[in-house]
């Protein structure tokens, strides 16, 4: 849409999950993350997914900001006695209800609840409850999708405990120490969260200045409680305007269940794209999982869309066009427009984050295209040498396509960028490839 944004990824890399495996990796967690980094980056690259930033939470400005931060919210920081539970997998601390519901054995990871007796820093998140409330009840602190807001409305409204935000050192050496207590690092979503202004080089860099407050944050439905109580609570302790809008994503399952190792149903991202490239992943995963809920992946389905979709309906649309354009123009298109059909439905898909809606809207233009060539049949027009028509018939369809490349480029930006290099400066350029060719299963 033309507008200046900051997109950031990142790597939270401190916290006890982090540590455990350095361990058994007989490395320090200094070396491990290192070789972790590289792994996330890569799997940004192989879906074609760009950012401005990538944010690391041992980089010293994260240390720096994290540690400003912690004095800033000082008088909503006390120390205490911790006795609970945690989970390293999820990196939480676990209600004694929930504990007791799952058999004290975590049901995401698998792993028995370690129980913990300890003193550390608690944050006052109770005392932020009324004014959470109020603030996604009047969606001036937007979250997105209505079903998980009210979820978090419903977290809230049943009270909301101190959060203890630190851990003894002893115990995990591994973190950002604690202002002015050399025995206790930060808890590590406590500082995570932080990452979102230190990127931006709080308090006083221009980014920070320009960009704060965000306009959107993604996050997956299991980071609900962090982002849309924790994390706006310690703005607010730190006096500093909220995000505007949460957009909580729901989770995949493979074959109808969770992937597992046990199952034997886990599918990589390498696996897909490296079969039908980056542009089939990212368009059946935006348009086939629906953005505002859970998705399933399955191979045959995934196989389907592919060839149903891709290859014959955009992929045949757009060569038929071509190749008759070639046939009976000599590849001449002669003067055409993008065609501007309205775009509204479109944009506020786009808007709300329903980017399979998005495409549900592109898609009607993709089968409007294939429609219009059924009934006007440019192959007659060109028996009946009814050339004027037959060039005007083809003229439209190049405007029909360009502007569904156009309206493709955020999702499909590969064949976007082919189908716009087809059809430039009113002639069919040779293209020798063919957009999204068969695959044997
Ligand atoms: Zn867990």
């Amino acid at each position: 849409m033309g507008e200046d944004v900051i997109y950031s990824a990142g790597a939270d890399e401190h916290g006890s999950k982090i540590y455990e495996k350095a361990l058994e990796a007989n490395q320090k967690p200094e070396e491990y993350i290192e070789k972790i980094v590289p792994v996330i980056k890569d799997s940004h690259a192989l879906i074609g997914s760009e950012y401005t930033h990538f944010s690391r939470t041992n980089s010293k400005q994260h240390q720096e900001v994290a540690t400003l931060l912690w004095k800033q919210m000082g008088e909503d920081i006390y120390k205490s006695k911790y006795s609970g539970w945690y989970c390293v997998g999820c990196e939480e601390f676990k209600t004694e209800t929930e504990v007791k519901e799952n058999n004290e054995t975590c049901p995401d990871h698998n792993q028995a609840y370690q129980k913990i007796e300890e003193e550390n820093y608690f944050f006052k998140l109770s005392k932020y409850q009324k004014q959470l409330e109020d603030l996604i009840e009047s969606n001036e602190f937007e979250v997105v999708p209505g079903n998980r807001r009210k979820e978090i409305l419903n977290v809230i409204k049943g009270g909301l405990v101190d959060l203890s935000i630190s851990r003894p050192k002893k115990k995990l050496p591994w973190g950002i120490a604690v202002p002015g207590d050399s025995t206790q690092v930060m808890y590590v979503w406590f500082e995570a969260l932080i990452n979102y202004i230190s990127l931006l080089g709080y308090p006083d860099g221009d980014e920070f200045k320009r960009f704060w407050p965000t306009n959107l944050q993604i996050v997956g439905k299991d980071n609900l409680r962090f982002h849309a109580a924790i994390y706006p609570a310690m703005l607010l302790s730190a006096k500093l305007p909220l995000l505007k809008r949460l957009f909580v994503h729901g989770h995949l399952t493979s074959g109808g269940k969770k992937m597992s190792k046990t199952i034997g149903n886990i599918v990589t991202t390498e696996q897909i794209v490296e079969k039908y490239g980056s542009d089939a992943f990212r368009y059946y995963f935006l348009r086939h999982v629906p953005s505002y809920d859970d998705g399933d992946f399955t191979w045959e389905r995934f196989d389907a869309v592919y060839h149903g979709e891709l290859a014959n309906e955009l992929g045949n649309g757009v060569q038929r066009v071509a190749s008759m354009i070639n046939r009976y123009q000599q590849g001449v298109i002669g003067t055409f427009e993008n065609s501007g059909h309205d775009t509204s439905l479109y944009h506020e898909a786009v808007n709300s984050q329903q980017f399979d809606k998005a495409l549900d809207w592109v898609w009607e233009l993709v089968k409007s295209l294939n429609v219009y060539l059924e009934e006007q049949k440019p192959w007659q027009l060109a028996k009946e040498a009814d050339q004027s028509h037959l060039q005007e018939v083809l003229a439209s369809c190049v405007g029909d396509i360009m502007q569904i490349a156009e309206l493709l480029t955020p999702f499909l930006p590969n064949t976007a960028a082919t189908i716009q290099k087809i059809f430039k400066d009113g002639y069919v350029h040779n293209y020798s490839g063919v957009l999204f060719p068969r695959i044997e299963k």
